[in-house]
């Protein structure tokens, strides 16, 4: 009864959302911070009437308030349901087998393989400088064998962001009929993003969400920003699948959520700011923790391995992220929380390590 492609298929493992007890969630990189209480105001005044028609399938209004955000007129923004969405439809869009294989950083958002094996696209893992930096330079040196390039910045899960200056080096030299996608899905927490380079490069494709800089990752809302060729094509991709991926409600939040940039503005520098703190703790007790310009930090203890830190702080119900791969395993991930969550993670290891 199974397709061959559906029995080949090997699937994005997320991040555990256990409901056997209550933890402390640092493994799936939310906003401890909860969106702004008017939603509760906008979702009792929806008309419910309206829920008998389709809702827009253009989003037209939620593109118009997005691209004034950014500067942009709507006809170069694209919205679907959460940026992996959006990411998919950007690899059947953009990359194509026959002209080479997917270029993404060895060590980066674990879901950029899933999707090349879902849409049987060959890839190029192209390795991290020693310090766990991404290389430019080797993205250029695969570029002719590539169909195209993908990165998130700050990559994830080592947090550590490429600066804008580097980003320009890397466009003005990768080849210009072949797309180079930035995900920046934890931009909103201190990095610079390269959307001022929209204009300049018409290959360039910048993939945003509503789910870490936002807190709304239960809406599922993520959004691209590029050529109008670019935005056409991933509509083409979009209406090949779903006409309607965006439900009327979660149009009219993210419409709203739009308006409070100055809320998200402070509650991110509250993010930011809890995690210079937890850093410098971190360091303190002999941790080396990567730079991150994200909503979480990437960290290792010597002595004990990413995967007993798991499991030791899971016992003690505090959950983080392993991932169980080469080069990367003696790290856990560690979301941000509120800074009381962070107190209760140091006091917990530092009782368990000594
Ligand atoms: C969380 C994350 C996403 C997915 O965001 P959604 O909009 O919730 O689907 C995309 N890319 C990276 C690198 C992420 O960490």
């Amino acid at each position: 009864m199974l397709s061959e492609a559906v029995k080949n298929l090997v699937p994005y493992t997320a991040g555990e959302q256990p409901q056997d007890r209550s933890y402390i969630k640092l493994n799936t990189n939310e906003n401890p911070y909860p969106p702004p209480e008017s939603i509760k105001k906008l979702l009792g005044s929806l008309d419910t009437e309206r829920l008998k028609f389709y809702p827009d399938p253009l989003c037209s209004r939620l593109r118009e308030k997005l691209g004034s955000l950014h500067g942009l007129p709507p006809e170069r923004v694209f919205v679907s349901n959460g940026s992996d969405e959006v990411l998919s439809f950007c690899f059947y869009a953009f990359f194509d087998r026959n002209r080479g294989s997917v270029l993404f950083p060895a060590v980066t958002y674990s879901f950029y393989p899933v999707y090349c094996s879902f849409y049987n696209l060959p890839y190029i893992p192209a390795l991290l400088n020693p310090d766990f930096s991404v290389s430019i330079d080797r993205f250029l040196q695969e570029a002719a064998n590539s169909s195209g390039l993908i990165f998130p910045n700050p990559n994830a899960p080592t947090g550590i962001l490429l600066e804008p200056d580097k980003i320009e080096s890397l466009l003005s030299r990768f080849p210009q009929d072949k797309a180079v996608i930035i995900d920046e899905a934890y931009i909103d927490f201190g990095g610079k993003s390269a959307l001022p380079l929209l204009d300049r490069f018409p290959n360039l494709v910048i993939v945003r969400t509503f789910s870490k800089g936002m807190s709304l990752a239960g809406l599922r809302i993520g959004y691209a920003l590029g050529s109008k060729e670019a935005v056409n094509a991933l509509f083409t991709v979009k209406d090949s699948f779903n006409s309607y991926p965006l439900d009327y409600i979660s149009q009219e939040i993210a419409c709203h959520a739009c308006d409070q940039a100055e809320y998200f503005r402070k509650m991110n520098a509250e993010v930011a700011n809890t995690r210079t703190i937890f850093t410098e703790n971190l360091v303190k007790t002999g941790w080396q923790v990567l730079p991150s310009q994200a909503n979480f930090v990437f960290a290792r203890k010597p002595g004990i391995s990413g995967r007993d830190l798991y499991l030791k702080l899971k016992e003690r119900g505090i959950l983080v992220r392993h991932f169980n791969k080469e080069t990367i395993d003696q790290f856990v991930r560690i979301t941000i929380g509120t800074p009381a969550d962070m107190d209760i993670f140091l006091h917990t290891v530092s009782r368990f390590l000594n």
